[in-house]
């Protein structure tokens, strides 16, 4: 199979890679894009010598041609990220670019019909209706990587290929970590510092996911992310707190059978099972040894300490451009609060105040997709002068 990782340099970029070089007969590794980790991305070529190499800019492009050599062609740019997505040579493309940057490139690997291994949420969160007629026009095979709907996926009938099946599904429960302040008290979170925000206790993950768990807007977008994957409605979709992470999602069926996906928390997991399914292979990842984890827990999500969890459910409701909206002012505020310019808690006013400022609209194209997107960053701009520290 022949694949193109999009954001290879962070955290499941590289995971991605860790299976693929366990499977060197089965797996060609095509192209592989990287936004500013020149080093990183430079070492990625040596290793699974790809036909081309994406970075940001003409500089980067420069340097990593004189590092790499003239095996790997360097291109540079939002053209040449969707270039790489809808190579023809290419079977598959792992979507791991972060935030709404990774939309224009997953798209075009589902114009072109390609086997999308899709980890990234914000896409699917901004663009839900349009991704999804793209995917089923195209005819191409849609994969979640998300653990969570990785676990669903893995959950449901056999014969599920991207295309809803709502056979006696009476709920989708999506596992929540709660991430590293499960325990504190609303007040006491104003405080939180970036490094706190980032050190989530069970998984390993970029810097962007990792401020969404901790204010579980991470589980908001993935409410938004299992409704337009799986054509469930929101009041179907229940999110539980479950600290181990040990239990990666469940289907709750008509007939009071729950199923659900169990195993370590490492994304190398999902990434193997959507590489190559519907075969199983090696990821690398032990096998999990319940009787070592002894208990597992369970509780519901206390919305009063995870408002975000709530607008997220709140802009799923009003669907249009909400979630897009939604979206925006999260990676708005999160970038600032990672800059130190905005508190912890405020992350959830600033999305809340663009929410309630930007007029409701349908979503019936990219184009109105992209502009939601910059109304609810410019909205998210001017809350955050009204928030800043
Ligand atoms: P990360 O920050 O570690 O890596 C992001 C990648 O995107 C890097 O390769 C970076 O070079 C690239 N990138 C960033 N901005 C870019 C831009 N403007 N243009 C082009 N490329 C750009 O993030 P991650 O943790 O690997 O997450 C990637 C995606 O997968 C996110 O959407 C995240 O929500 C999703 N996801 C991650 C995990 C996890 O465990 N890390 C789990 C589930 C879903
Ligand atoms: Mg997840």
């Amino acid at each position: 199979m022949k694949l193109t990782v999009l954001g290879a340099t962070g955290s499941i970029g590289v995971s991605t890679l860790d299976v693929v070089a366990r499977h060197p007969d089965r797996f060609q590794v095509v192209a592989l894009t990287g936004h500013r980790r020149v080093d990183i991305l430079a070492d990625q070529c040596r290793r699974f010598a790809p036909r081309y190499a994406v970075v940001g800019s003409a500089e980067d492009a420069f340097a990593l041609q004189s590092l790499v050599g003239s095996r790997t062609e360097v291109l540079h740019g939002p053209q040449a990220l969707e270039q790489v997505a809808a190579l023809s040579e290419v079977d598959a493309v792992m979507a791991a670019i972060v935030g709404a940057a990774g939309l224009a490139p997953t798209l075009a690997a589902a114009k072109a019909g390609k086997r999308i291994l899709l980890a990234n949420k914000e896409a699917l969160v901004m663009a839900g209706p349009v991704f999804m007629a793209q995917v089923k026009s195209s005819g191409a095979l849609l994969l979640p990587i998300d653990s969570e709907h990785n676990a669903v996926f893995q959950s449901l009938p056999h014969d599920y290929r991207g295309t809803p099946v709502r056979r006696g599904i009476r709920r989708i429960l999506l596992t929540a970590s709660g991430g590293p302040f499960r325990t504190r008290t609303p007040e006491s979170l104003r405080d939180v510092t970036p490094e706190q925000a980032v050190a989530h206790p069970n998984w390993s993950m970029g810097q962007k996911i990792s401020v969404d768990s901790a204010t579980m807007m991470n589980k908001g977008l993935e409410v938004i992310e299992a409704h337009w994957l799986f054509d469930v409605p929101a009041d179907k979709i229940e999110v539980v707190i479950h600290p181990q992470s040990v239990i990666h999602s469940m289907v709750d069926y008509e007939d009071g059978s729950v199923l659900a996906q169990l195993g370590n928390p490492d994304m190398r997991t999902p990434i193997a099972h959507a590489l190559a399914w519907p075969e199983r292979i090696d990821s690398g990842v032990a096998s999990l040894d319940l009787c070592t984890i002894g208990q597992l827990d369970f509780e519901p999500p206390e919305l009063s300490r995870f408002p975000c969890l709530s607008l997220a459910y709140q802009a799923l409701q009003q669907g249009g451009n909400a979630p897009a909206v939604l979206n925006a002012a999260n990676e708005v505020a999160v970038d600032a609060f990672l800059q130190r310019k905005l508190g912890f808690t405020r992350i959830a006013d600033v999305i809340a105040s663009a929410l309630d400022s930007v007029a409701a609209e349908p979503l019936p194209d990219i184009a109105a997709v992209m502009a939601a997107d910059r109304a609810g960053r410019s909205a998210a701009l001017a809350a955050l002068t009204a928030f800043q520290i």
